[in-house]
């Protein structure tokens, strides 16, 4: 495995890499690494020839409020997990190699697709996220790229990005990956202690509860984000949004029928967690 930290060698290596005709599957990350990266990691190891994953904290996508500077990193740890999974490629440019100037003056924005869930409360998120996403794909060229479930939204929008930009790569969804207690795996889940990591547990049983509202015949989208704002508040999490959107346009639904993502954000102390799930409903 190799570590590369510039542009122009991670551009000399894919420029290799075309020319002997190999596949490049990527998996771009802010790193430390948990289950839910090697996941992804493993499928692009089992689809393409070579696997590139990218590890950058990228400041254009936190707001000011929010944890750029805490966010926890671990280079070292994190090359070792992509060692044992197999990886070829480490691309770990720092801010300064991805950002010369500080920021950009050109960025990928998205419209509609933001106004709910995340978007609506993380101002700016998704243009840093396109912007970061359309710098990486440019420098490493991938076959593939491979994207969570659990950051549904950016998965999403980033499907319609290269859609509308008719940018040559397979976006590949991958399943959220759990704990056995149903918490979704995050790098923020550090931040919680023993107890809160406990609490943090009924933002997966709020899904399923909606789960069972559904199939127990409700289909008033409010009726069901009341409910389960109810009994996490109750639990004592600080609820940001909970909401049912249409799958493809990520609108609000007064009434859920078709394809829908139920969506929740919560504080559990000082830790902001998302999830969600995605159900068929008729
Ligand atoms: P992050 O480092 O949090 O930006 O995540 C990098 C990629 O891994 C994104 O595509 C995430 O959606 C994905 N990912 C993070 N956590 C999980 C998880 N628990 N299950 C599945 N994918 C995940």
């Amino acid at each position: 495995m190799r570590l590369i930290t510039t542009i122009e060698e991670m551009r000399e290596v894919v420029h290799d890499l075309k020319k002997s005709g190999k596949t490049i599957g990527f998996v771009p990350t802010m790193g430390y690494l948990h289950a839910g990266h090697a996941t992804p990691i493993d499928r692009a190891r089992t689809e393409n020839d070579v696997v590139v994953v990218s590890i950058f904290v990228n400041p254009l996508q936190f707001g000011p409020q929010e944890d750029y500077a805490s966010y926890p990193r671990d280079l070292e740890r994190d090359s070792a997990i992509c060692q044992e999974h197999g990886v070829d490629f480490v691309f770990a440019p720092s801010s300064n190699v991805m950002y010369p100037k500080g920021t950009v003056d050109v960025f990928v924005d998205v419209r509609r697709l933001d106004q709910n869930l995340c978007g609506r409360f993380r101002p700016g998120h998704f243009r840093g996220v396109l912007t970061v996403v359309m710098k990486l794909f440019n420098i490493v060229q991938p076959d593939r790229a491979y994207f969570g479930m659990k950051d549904i939204q950016q998965l999403r929008i980033i499907e319609e990005m290269v859609n509308d930009l008719n940018w040559p790569v397979q976006i590949v969804a991958v399943p959220t990956v759990r704990e056995d207690s149903g918490l979704a795996m995050s790098s923020r889940n550090t931040y919680l202690s023993e107890e809160e990591r406990k609490t943090a547990t009924a933002i997966y049983q709020s899904l399923q509860m909606a789960r069972q509202l559904i199939e127990a015949g409700e289909r008033d989208a409010s009726a069901i984000c009341d409910k389960c704002i109810e009994f996490l508040e109750r639990v004592g999490l600080r609820v940001q949004y909970f909401q049912v959107v249409d799958y493809d346009s990520l609108q609000l639904l007064r009434t859920v029928s078709g394809k829908v993502i139920v969506g929740v954000a919560a504080f559990v102390g000082k830790a902001r967690l998302i999830d969600n799930v995605v159900l068929e409903v008729s």
